[in-house]
């Protein structure tokens, strides 16, 4: 059973190295802090890395200020957290070698590229994965620890609205609020926080929308984001907006890097799968929400790319409540 594995090899180091993805998200970042702070509630020496910049709204989370990008020094294990393969960890462990690696995630697309790996699918977020590993090492949640899981909880669910939260989801939400979290400030911190200049660059990458064949999409320029203003490490949501589309059963946005590589961010709607699409596009994801880094220009990876969401939004379930 890899959690135990997992338990047994955290419990056997010393100092650990754990590193999260980079375009990190609500629940990298909490996972990340999360096992952190667990370690070193155990005693162990454990240091936080992300090759990557933080999108600012997640800076709410304690200790982020610790992040470094590249690991150096002498670790006796490291740790890969909420990413589906290495390439996800950009150069965070590029420079420790002959360590043990520990994979703890959550998607279905993950390459089991670890020593050891914990891949749990039906965990809503890694943070979850990383409470359970609370429990297991007998360490009482705090205020802060229990804040700092919830926000990878209620990121990766969305505010707690997606098909996976369960009663048992709803009840370790319960316990890291009777802990101390707070459910409104998190969803405030995660979801309601956006620069004037995101709004401006959302509303001119959904005038350009686009829908064929129940697949809307939308292309976000490099142009375009250099007039808007905005830095590299802004997260738009706005798949997950397009996905509300009634007429669309999947969404994509093409997002064009300074480096000419393209950010692909995929959703579907219950019953339509996208995490097959980004695995054969050399990503990754779980099934309503999926992504992959392609290699540019635009208007080459535009086109095998819809064909082979369109195809997807055929095969999929067409009634819900079927
Ligand atoms: P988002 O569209 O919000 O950036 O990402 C949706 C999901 O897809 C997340 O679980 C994220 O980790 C995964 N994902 C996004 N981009 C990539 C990528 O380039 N490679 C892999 N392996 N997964 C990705
Ligand atoms: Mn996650």
């Amino acid at each position: 059973m890899s959690r135990e594995q997992a338990r047994q090899v955290l419990e056997r180091a010393h100092r650990v190295a754990v590193a999260t993805h980079i375009t990190p998200d609500a629940d990298a970042i909490s996972s990340l802090i999360g096992l952190t702070q667990l370690l070193r509630r155990l005693g162990r020496e454990a240091e936080p890395f992300c090759d990557d910049d933080l999108p600012s709204r997640l800076r709410a989370i304690p200790h982020t200020e610790e992040i470094s990008r590249v690991a150096r020094g002498s670790f006796d294990l490291l740790v890969s957290l909420d990413a589906s393969d290495p390439a996800r960890l950009g150069q965070a462990f590029a420079e420790v070698e002959g360590v043990p690696l520990l994979n703890v995630d959550h998607h279905v697309t993950n390459t089991r590229f670890g020593a050891v790996n914990w891949v749990d699918p039906s965990a809503v977020a890694t943070a979850e994965m990383v409470l359970w590993l609370v429990d297991d090492l007998g360490v009482p949640l705090d205020r802060e620890l229990a804040s700092i899981l919830l926000a990878g909880i209620v990121g990766d669910t969305v505010g707690l609205r997606t098909p996976n939260v369960t009663p048992q989801v709803m009840r370790e939400v319960i316990r890291l609020m009777e802990a101390g979290a707070s459910l409104p400030a998190l969803v405030d911190v995660l979801f309601n926080r956006r620069s004037f200049a995101a709004i401006r660059l959302f509303g001119q990458a959904v005038a350009g929308v686009q829908l064929e064949d129940g697949v809307i999409w939308a292309v976000i320029t490099r142009e375009m984001r250099h007039a808007s203003g905005l830095g590299p490490a802004s997260d738009l949501s706005l798949s997950s907006f397009l996905i509300s589309a009634e007429e669309a059963r999947i969404a994509v946005v093409f997002t064009e890097r300074d480096d000419g590589k393209v950010e692909v961010s995929m959703r579907a709607r219950p019953g339509y799968d996208v995490a097959c699409i980004a695995l054969a596009f050399g990503g990754g994801g779980h099934p309503p929400a999926a992504g992959c880094l392609v290699p540019g220009p635009l208007e080459e990876v535009i086109p095998p790319i819809l064909s082979a969401l369109k195809a997807a939004a055929q095969d999929g379930r067409a009634d819900p409540f079927g």
